[in-house]
């Protein structure tokens, strides 16, 4: 179930403030505020979904493909459409996600090897 005391759920509602660089009806982007390397921003959906399975599962087909369009449009605004980029999507407890909140971070501008760690 999800659980509205997340930080995320905190910058949807404007009590936490984010550096955002993107937002539409469905999805909100923002940089990561630990970045790990030169780009990184996260795309967070609106609706409240605690997890990818927990997106694919709840949300409507409309709401999939516009998230991912949003995630794409805002890859292609920071300008690593060209040099490439990595999409990570945590889940549960051994990929070590942090915010019960479903999103998506886009990795890039540098190279960034071929494994996670
Ligand atoms: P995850 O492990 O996929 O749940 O990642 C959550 C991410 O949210 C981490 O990379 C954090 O650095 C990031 N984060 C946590 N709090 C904030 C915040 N207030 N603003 C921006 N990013 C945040």
């Amino acid at each position: 179930m999800y659980n509205r005391d997340n930080v995320f759920y905190k910058i949807l509602n404007g009590q936490i403030p984010c550096e955002k660089v993107y937002e539409d009806a469905i999805a909100v982007a923002f940089h990561d505020i630990h970045r790990c390397c030169r780009i990184h921003v996260l795309v967070i959906t609106r609706g409240l979904y605690i997890n990818f399975a927990d997106f694919v599962k709840q949300a409507s087909a409309d709401e999939v493909k516009s998230f991912f369009h949003a995630v794409s449009h805002v890859a292609n605004m920071l300008g690593v459409k060209d040099s490439g980029y990595r999409l990570l999507m945590n889940s549960g407890l051994d990929a070590g996600q942090e915010v019960e909140h479903f999103h998506v971070h886009i990795l890039g501008g540098e190279p960034l090897g071929k494994k996670l760690k």
